[in-house]
């Protein structure tokens, strides 16, 4: 009895994982020119959409966040509170140079170099830009972690 409890949990188990891996859902959020790399990559070239990747507009809607441009000292906290408001378990991809190490804008006194220390990344899409089929490919592998967890 307790074999087929066990297998009838880790069956669930499975569904849970691979609905929500099938399921991400990005918050419409961007900050800097990379957003406009994210918003391709959700038209219709290379299109989000059929790997279950549809923008939600609200926080508590999303699991996930794409991180798409410059973090400024100022967007920081709003960031941190859209985060938080996001949906467990949530994930986060820092796309772009900028969002990955404050990228062109290191330098200033005014830009986040460290995003990782205020939420944890789970994906990276280097570049500047970054390309959209870059930001697909993030999302796959995110997809497969998240299946295989
Ligand atoms: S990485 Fe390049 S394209 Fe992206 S926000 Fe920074 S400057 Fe703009």
């Amino acid at each position: 009895m307790s074999g087929l409890s066990d297998t009838f949990v880790s069956t669930l188990d499975r569904m849970a994982k691979w609905a929500s891996a099938e399921s991400m859902w990005p918050l419409s959020c961007g900050l800097s020119c990379c957003a406009i790399e994210m918003m391709h990559a959700a038209a219709s070239r290379v299109d989000l959409d059929r790997f279950g990747c549809l923008f939600r507009a609200s926080p508590r809607h999303a699991d996930l966040l794409i991180v798409a441009g410059t973090v400024t000292k100022k967007m920081l906290p709003q960031l941190i509170t859209l985060y938080d408001q996001m949906l467990d378990p949530k994930y986060v991809i820092a796309m772009g140079s900028c969002a990955i190490s404050g990228g062109l804008f290191a330098e200033s006194d005014t830009v986040v170099c460290n995003l990782g220390n205020y939420m944890p990344i789970s994906a990276v899409v280097y570049g500047c830009p970054p390309r959209p089929e870059e930001l697909a490919s993030a999302i796959l592998e995110l997809q497969a972690q998240v299946r295989l967890k």
